[in-house]
């Protein structure tokens, strides 16, 4: 190898290489930089284009004088209907608060009350206020902006938007970098070199709810990140359990699958069938509400059901009630047409209590790991906290691994010699291309259909010939568990079936696609 190839190749060498920079992307780059690291932030897509940038509700924590740990525990356990990691929802609820005041002490203030204390709301699932906000529900927005203001002026930081991570490089032990391909925004394409090497690897690549046809996500929420650790040899687990967050927006043009935080209904919004009657707790925790949702609709055969928030004070959600005037509807005055939609993968990249997944050098942070915490049904606003206090814990142990070897530089230089022609994982459809965008169009809806807010053996077997490869894992996961159970609902198994209190359908990483059962209480 020539030395000047040596030189590029090495050209993005850095101690930790951070892919995606949602909140836990982020966090885990501020954090890891903090420490003395150096650190690659990649983003594919421009910030705007997160999952948590379009945060409304907030972040769960224990800061009330009538709160406790044990009963946000307990509160998350309720929610994931016996398949919570115990170990895990004790680290997110015992560390949440702290990172609550890591955020102030950065500089960024959360929403307080008039005597100057935070402003708690209360969504479903929560037996107390316990969720703390910015802006009413611009929470997100909010957060993503300072984050990444305090990033991108980090000088151990070196930000990248529009690189996109086509695959991992692996030295045959563990992971040492990854190999990117311009992403979307064309004035950044190629800025730090196609190869960044790095002692750890933090992939914070979000969901990959927009797989579905209705979706709160935005579109780059694919899936991504778990296709590359998976590719690597990571394990995933619990693809089965999707979201469907009860209040999306339908039929409103221009607001399709817009999210009405249920932060709304905590401060008395209801739902209302045609008849203009409620029919189920508004505050119950989000699968009830769905299933209710969904069972109404089928009755009824429309396509929505009615968000009544006339007497809430629009102040309190001043970006809720902008977006729908926008849209042209007047939520003071008028009924919001509601449904369910896709909204948050519980599953993803299995992580230990520190981030790491399967493969060395490789972590995992946020809504593209699964730590286990959320069960079969993850809590209300229970997941930004964790990109927070997961990706603290990512940054402090990379900074514990190990330097690169020699080897590394020779993995690097064959990546670079294999060229443009690397491929892109899972790339059957290239979702950049509006060419593709029927095949798209066609997965979405086959996953919808048949893996939506209830699912059978008939169609989920369909999926299995899906030409994506999340529509495939995520269909042979859901036929293993043969019981309704939180967000996984099997009406050909209704029954909760108790033998499988606290297992997890497991995909072993690498092509090897024989799934199995593990227990993680
Ligand atoms: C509308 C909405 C409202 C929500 N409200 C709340 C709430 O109030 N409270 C709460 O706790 N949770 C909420 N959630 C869920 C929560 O926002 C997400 O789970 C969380 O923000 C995920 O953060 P993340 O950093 O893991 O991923 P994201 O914020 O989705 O970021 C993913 C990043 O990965 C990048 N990326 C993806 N693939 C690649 C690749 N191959 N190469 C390079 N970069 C890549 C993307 O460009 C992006 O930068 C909400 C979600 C939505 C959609």
């Amino acid at each position: 190898m020539s030395s000047a190839a040596s030189a590029g190749a090495r050209h993005g060498d850095v101690d930790v290489a951070v892919v995606g920079a949602g909140a836990a992307g982020l966090y885990a780059a501020l954090c890891a930089a903090n420490e003395g690291a150096t650190v690659a932030l990649l983003s594919a897509m421009p910030l705007a284009q997160t999952a948590s940038y379009w945060a409304q509700g907030g972040l769960a924590a224990v800061l009330a004088t009538d709160d406790s740990f044990e009963l946000h525990l307990s509160d998350t356990e309720r929610a994931g209907r016996g398949a919570v990691r115990g170990s895990a929802a004790e680290v997110l609820v015992s560390e949440a608060p702290e990172r609550v005041r890591d955020l102030e002490r950065l500089g960024f203030h959360f929403d307080a009350d008039r005597h100057g204390r935070l402003a708690l709301g209360l969504e479903g699932g929560h037996s107390v206020r316990r969720i703390v906000h910015a802006g009413g529900s611009a929470t997100g927005r909010r957060l993503l902006r300072e984050l990444s203001a305090l990033v991108a002026g980090h000088p151990r930081v070196r930000v990248v938007e529009g690189a996109r991570v086509s695959r991992l490089l692996c030295d045959g032990e563990r992971c040492i970098g990854v190999v990117c391909q311009a992403g979307e925004d064309p004035d950044d394409r190629h800025a730090l070199g196609r190869i960044v090497t790095a002692r750890a690897t933090v992939l914070s690549t979000g969901g990959a709810a927009a797989l579905w046809a209705r979706t709160t996500n935005p579109p780059g929420s694919i899936g991504q990140g778990l296709l590359l650790a998976h590719s690597a040899g990571a394990t995933l687990a619990d693809l089965e359990f999707v979201q469907f967050h009860p209040t999306a927006v339908i039929g409103l043009e221009g607001r399709e699958g817009f999210l009405i935080t249920e932060a709304i209904r905590g401060e008395g919004a209801t739902l209302l069938d045609r008849d203009g009657q409620r029919f189920v707790d508004e505050l119950a925790p989000r699968d009830e509400v769905s299933r209710a949702i969904q069972s109404r609709l089928r009755e009824s055969g429309e396509r929505s059901v009615s968000l009544d928030m006339r007497a809430i004070d629009p102040a309190l959600f001043p970006n809720v009630v902008g977006a729908l005037r926008e849209a042209g509807l007047d939520p003071m005055r008028e009924l919001v047409p509601v449904a369910p939609a896709a909204h948050y993968t519980i599953g993803g990249i299995v992580t230990d209590l520190h981030a790491r997944s399967a493969v060395a050098g490789l972590y995992a942070v946020g809504e593209t790991a699964c730590t286990g915490l959320h069960g079969a049904n993850r809590l209300a606003s229970n997941s930004l906290s964790e990109c927070f206090v997961f990706g603290r814990r990512a940054a402090l142990a990379a900074l514990q691994e190990p330097a690169l070897g020699d080897g590394a530089a020779e993995v690097s230089q064959a990546a670079i010699d294999a060229g443009a022609s690397t491929p892109e994982v899972g790339a059957s459809v290239d979702w950049r291309s509006e060419k593709s965008s029927n095949d798209q169009q066609d997965i979405r809806l086959a996953l919808w259909r048949h893996a939506g807010i209830e699912r059978s053996a008939a169609g989920l077997t369909e999926l299995l010939d899906n030409q994506h490869p999340m529509a495939r894992l995520i269909a042979r996961s859901a036929l293993m568990r043969e019981e309704s159970r939180g967000t996984h609902t099997r009406s050909d198994y209704l029954e909760c079936d108790m033998r499988l209190d606290g297992k997890h359908v497991v995909v072993p990483g690498g092509d090897d696609l024989g799934l199995d059962w593990q227990d993680w209480r």
